[in-house]
């Protein structure tokens, strides 16, 4: 079993990049990937540590991207971290996530909730802080009731504390991932548009922009949803890649490993995941089932 999708203190999750992988050997993961929100930050240490356990680890990035509607995120996998054209871009988004945070702030002031910017910096452990961080020091005060709660009250697309930040353009993010040598994937596609057609002509319209893959197993999808990614995979040629996007007890009904109840993501992905990946910039060790 393999878990290509997890976050760390580098974005929203609690576990430090070594703990990710700690916990994902001894959930008996034979390869894992970190997929932090516009951060590589904790690649690096990440790669040692899967080096070190002896256990196939590859670089990666979730970006969320700017679509018209629903919400597009992009996974890159096997990035090389020290690439300076990544390392300018995400300064671009991560300054996008700054000035936004001081206008969330001001918005719960105006709304009575006097929620100070150390008390929302001291959820994140350190790395880029963003909406779950808010959501979790409304909660430490007692103001929501879960972070779900504070999405829906505060913090969500509509709602009175929302307010939208920069974010690439699926092209941008695309050329991105291919320019740090990596393999973008469209993360949980079915959060970007739930009808399947529509879905599928998005998708493809992406291929002749360098989209490479689709993630087909994750924890948003039933069965039905899962197979139609490994349908529309097979249809248009894309890699195949899936996890449990892992926070640790950020997402605690989320378990290291597993996508829906027992369901695991097959080894069998990491082969052609592999062989999309010449530069190998981000990838360390390797599996038995690697030829
Ligand atoms: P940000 O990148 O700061 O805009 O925060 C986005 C993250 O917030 C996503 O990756 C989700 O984990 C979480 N999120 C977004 N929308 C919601 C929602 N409606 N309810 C709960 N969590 C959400
Ligand atoms: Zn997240
Ligand atoms: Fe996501
Ligand atoms: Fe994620």
């Amino acid at each position: 079993m393999i878990d290509l999708h997890l976050h760390s203190i580098g974005s929203d999750g609690s576990d430090t990049p070594e703990a990710l992988v700690t916990a994902g050997v001894r959930a008996g993961l034979r390869a894992l990937a970190i997929t932090d929100h516009d951060t590589v930050a904790g690649v690096p240490s990440f790669l040692e540590t899967c080096l070190r356990e002896r256990v196939l680890g590859l670089s990666g990035i979730e970006l969320s991207v700017d679509t018209p509607s629903g919400s597009m995120h992009l996974l890159g996998y096997g990035i090389d971290p020290s690439a300076p054209s990544l390392a300018l871009a995400l300064r671009q988004v991560q300054e996008g996530r700054r000035s936004r945070n001081g206008k969330i702030l001001e918005r719960l002031h105006h709304l009575g909730i006097s929620v100070s910017w150390e008390e929302v910096a001291g959820q994140s452990g350190g790395g880029e802080v963003g909406r779950p961080h808010f959501a979790r020091a409304l909660m430490a005060r007692g103001l929501a009731d879960s972070v779900q709660d504070a999405f829906d009250r505060f913090l969500g697309r509509g709602r009175p504390a929302y307010v939208e930040r920069f974010r690439l353009d699926p092209d941008a993010a695309i050329g991105l991932i291919r320019g740090a040598g990596g393999l973008p994937v469209v993360a949980h596609p079915f959060s970007w548009e739930s009808d399947y057609e529509v879905l599928s002509r998005r998708i493809e319209a992406l291929l002749a922009r360098g989209l490479g893959g689709i993630e087909a197993y994750h924890p948003d999808h039933d069965l039905e949803r899962q197979v139609a990614c490994l349908r529309l995979a097979k249809k248009l040629g894309l890699v195949v890649t899936g996890g449990s996007d892992y926070h640790g007890t950020c997402k605690p009904h989320v378990t290291i490993g597993r996508v829906r109840g027992h369901c695991i993501v097959p080894d069998d992905l990491l082969a052609p995941l592999l062989a999309a990946l010449p530069a190998r910039a981000g990838v360390v060790g390797t599996v038995s089932s690697e030829q």
